[in-house]
């Protein structure tokens, strides 16, 4: 409990698909409440954390509009979709007593707050845990791409992308042996060789924001914890 977080202020993106566990659709809450608390171990070094939280394990616009639904009512409902699984992280976070809120970016007032960034700022500062819910309330986004902004408006120093293998790779580790991991690599890179960080206009608007990407694996236990003290293996995707 001694250690001395890296970072004063993160934010944490994972994907709906995080929440699954070995399910193939929705949430599993035994996974739900072991990145609960994941999360609540790194706040109690004290650093603030953000996070959002994709929706595809629920429903995703592009899937929907595939099937011959109109896009953008397909993706407000996968908007709605990551509401559902920030709620879930919540109720998770709070059963292990931390304080969390969940600030939508389609105000929805009777289920969480609206999102008002100064709000939410102060929420960081008293330490709570802030999920940003509804991604950015637009149509034709991602939650990656609403991680970034978040990020650059809460004045994050990182993002944590936490996915299923421990950084970025030239190629998919689980299906090529000799599969190279990076230590960093550049926002250029990752876009030039579609190493599948983060979509790319994520990927642009964390590069004009200067804001690092940290990929790392969130099945490691302790893994997220260990990063902030100065442990464990992960890429940094910087200038
Ligand atoms: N979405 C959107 N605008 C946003 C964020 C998300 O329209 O700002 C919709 C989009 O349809 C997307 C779905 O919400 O497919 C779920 O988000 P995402 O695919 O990013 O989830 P993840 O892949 O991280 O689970």
């Amino acid at each position: 409990q001694t250690e001395t977080p890296a970072f004063g202020r993160v934010l944490l993106k994972i994907s709906g698909e995080a929440l699954m566990g070995d399910t193939t659709f929705g949430l599993h809450p035994p996974t739900v409440q072991r990145i609960a608390r994941e999360v609540k171990s790194v706040r109690d070094m004290g650093t603030e954390i953000c996070m959002v939280i994709g929706g595809g394990n629920i429903f995703r616009g592009l899937a929907g509009s595939a099937q011959g639904m109109e896009r953008t009512t397909a993706d407000y409902m996968g908007m709605l979709a990551t509401v559902m699984n920030a709620l879930a992280m919540q109720s998770a976070l709070e059963e292990l007593g931390v304080f969390t809120r969940v600030v939508s970016a389609i105000p929805m007032d009777q289920v969480c707050e609206p999102y008002i960034r100064r709000r939410a700022v102060r929420h960081l500062e008293k330490k709570r845990v802030v999920i940003f819910a509804a991604g950015t309330g637009n149509p034709y986004f991602t939650t990656d791409t609403a991680a970034t902004l978040r990020a650059s408006e809460m004045s994050c120093e990182a993002i944590f992308k936490g996915t299923k293998v421990d950084g970025v790779y030239d190629k998919d580790p689980k299906k090529h042996a000799d599969a190279k991991r990076y230590e960093t690599v550049s926002y250029d890179e990752v876009l030039q060789k579609h190493l599948g960080v983060m979509d790319a206009s994520a990927i642009a608007l964390a590069r004009e924001n200067r804001l690092p990407i940290i990929v790392f694996s969130l099945d490691e236990p302790g893994g997220f914890r260990g990063i902030l003290a100065g442990r464990g293996t992960y890429t940094r995707v910087t200038a």
